[in-house]
């Protein structure tokens, strides 16, 4: 399904990602298991789904649900078993969609958007959906992410992580952030921490922390991050910037 140069190149770009995933988590005293790499597949195709795969690689996320369910469809009907997370803006009326091939949904930031992944996980599949509550870092409400400090009954990160707390179908399992654009990671990931520590005390069992990508993974380490989004560090590029 993939070629060998192609396969050759994601070999090389896996041990280069680990070997920092390594060093970070030695640098900052903690042991390399606590870390998982996501594969941030968007914009490639299946074939280097299946070859990560081969190479041990089973976590992969996408950001679009148009991409991503046909390429879970195809990775599947290759005979591999992937768990697929959905990293992007995530709009209701794609809930339905996103909860029939999706193991995680990393980026729930509204009360809104929490009870219609709910209802769409009640009636699409059989057994509850990880979801972490996105972060918004900078509290811009312009963009992505729920609001630390907020009271606001949609946005409030408290709110939210109440609602998928509350959500039937839904297992609440943490949080995610992305490094505000014009942030120092070490700032970002500094703030993110301190959200995380107020965050774990109302909900001690939701103790995952999605941050940290190609640019910036090491500082996302020192923070306390358990997963990493790895994106064009691993497969290369992407043509065009999404
Ligand atoms: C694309 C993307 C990534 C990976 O980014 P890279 O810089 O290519 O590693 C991580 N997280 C999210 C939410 C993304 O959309």
């Amino acid at each position: 399904m993939v070629r060998p140069d192609r396969r050759a190149e994601l070999a090389a770009g896996l041990a280069t990602v680990r070997a920092r995933i390594a060093d970070a988590c030695a640098d900052a005293g903690r042991d390399d298991s606590e870390v998982t790499m996501i594969a941030v597949t968007k914009t490639y195709p299946a074939g280097d789904v299946v070859a990560l795969a081969e190479l041990g690689v089973t976590e992969v996320g996408e950001n679009r649900d148009q991409e991503a369910a046909g390429k879970a469809a195809e990775v599947a009907a290759a005979g591999v078993t992937a768990r697929w997370h959905f990293v992007g803006q995530l709009q209701r009326n794609k809930c339905r969609s996103v909860v029939r091939y999706a193991d995680v949904v990393q980026s729930v930031d509204s009360v809104r958007l929490a009870g219609a992944l709910d209802a769409a996980a009640a009636t699409g599949r059989d057994r509850p959906l990880d979801a972490l509550v996105q972060v918004s870092i900078d509290g811009d409400p312009a963009r992505g992410g729920a609001l630390p400090d907020s009271a606001d009954p949609d946005r409030g990160l408290g709110a939210v992580a109440a609602a998928v707390a509350d959500a039937g179908a839904l297992r609440l399992s943490g949080l995610m952030a992305v490094a505000p654009l014009g942030w120092e990671p070490e700032r970002a990931f500094a703030r993110l921490a301190e959200v995380t520590r107020w965050f774990r005390d109302v909900h001690p069992e939701a103790n995952m922390l999605s941050a940290g990508m190609s640019g910036d993974l090491e500082i996302a380490i020192r923070y306390g991050a358990t997963h990493v989004r790895v994106g064009s560090a691993l497969l290369g590029m992407r043509p065009t910037l999404r």
